[in-house]
């Protein structure tokens, strides 16, 4: 049997190197070199056409090589008799959290402020504050909401945290349900979105959304662009309901060339890196996967299909 491998990224070689030495015995076949399709009975992917995954009789299970399954899941044709996972490793959540947390301490001091300052050769100075008189509120107590929300609160700053179900997190007031949403976003100095793009999530962040955010608000997106509606939150950052936003995911990418994102002043523009997907340590637990299904076990890390993620 034999492992079909998809990935449009343009590190597609180191992962498949990574692979070959995690599960030397392996034999894995890249999309569309597949050879007989009844030979495939492990699936793991990234972006991969829709359609392709039903072409595979003997599938056991398929893996997402990232930690979002949204692409996955939209393929009509995608076969759901089967276990499907994410990719969780904490190396990932603690990228993730080395993002949020500069880009947090970044608005916290001002750099922005400072910025564009230094473009008309300005030299003003602005009162600091404490972090624990500055609130961020994350949107997804997941795997990276988690996590940044320990290094955040090492920092010192006003946690609060937003979630589809109940949470108790030390060292933050934890909120969930959609009843809840209004209160963390009109509390909150920074927001930061860390969900998954679900029917539910889609369109969050829109006109009403932003208008409940305090005067002044900065908007981090690290998850996924269908999130946030863009031209309504270009609106806000144009009539001063944000200050700024950080982006690292949007509804086209890459951003289109000409998309006022790129050149709106209140914009910092990321190109989905904020997390990436790190072969190395994903291999092994790609192979601890690879082994469970092969044995018929359990595998770690389903994505739960009524909901999406
Ligand atoms: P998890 O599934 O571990 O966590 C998702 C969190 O979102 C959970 O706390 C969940 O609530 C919450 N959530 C889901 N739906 C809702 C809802 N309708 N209302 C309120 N809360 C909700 O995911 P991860 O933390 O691993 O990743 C989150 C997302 O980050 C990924 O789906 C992906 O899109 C994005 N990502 C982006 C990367 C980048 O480089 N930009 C890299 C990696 C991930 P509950 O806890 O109750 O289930």
């Amino acid at each position: 049997m034999a492992i079909v491998f998809h990935s449009p990224w343009d590190n597609a070689d180191q992962w498949l190197a990574a692979l070959r030495a995690a599960m030397p015995r392996e034999e894995f076949r890249v999309w569309p070199d597949v050879g007989e399709p009844k030979e495939i009975d492990f699936a793991m992917v990234w972006q991969i056409p829709h359609g392709v995954l039903a072409e595979f009789p003997n599938l056991l299970a398929i893996s997402s090589l990232g930690a979002g399954t949204d692409a996955l899941l939209a393929d009509p044709d995608l076969p759901r008799n089967i276990p499907i996972t994410r990719l969780v490793d904490p190396l990932m959540a603690d990228r993730m959290a080395e993002y949020v947390c500069a880009t947090v301490l970044s608005y916290h001091l001002g750099l922005d402020v400072y910025a564009e300052q230094q473009s008309r050769e300005t030299w003003q100075r602005h009162q600091t504050m404490d972090a624990r008189d500055r609130t961020v509120a994350l949107l997804g107590l997941g795997q990276m909401g988690q996590r940044c929300a320990l290094r955040l609160d090492a920092l010192g700053f006003n946690l609060l945290g937003w979630s589809r179900t109940a949470k108790e997190i030390n060292g933050m007031h934890c909120t969930h349900g959609n009843g809840h949403l209004d209160e963390v976003l009109g509390s909150a100095d920074i927001t930061v979105v860390l969900l998954p793009l679900t029917d539910r999530t889609e369109n969050l962040l829109d006109q009403v959304a932003f208008n409940t955010m305090r005067r002044g608000t900065c908007l981090i997106n690290c998850s996924r662009g269908e999130i946030v509606v863009e031209d309504h939150l270009i609106t806000a950052l144009n009539n001063g309901r944000l200050r700024g936003a950080t982006l690292d995911a949007y509804r086209a990418e890459p951003l289109p060339r000409g998309h006022p994102l790129w050149r709106h002043p209140k914009v910092r523009v990321t190109p989905h890196i904020a997390s990436l997907s790190a072969p190395g340590t994903a291999a092994l637990i790609l192979a601890d996967q690879v082994r469970r299904a092969r044995n018929r076990q359990r595998l770690l890390d389903l994505v739960d299909m009524k909901h999406g993620y």
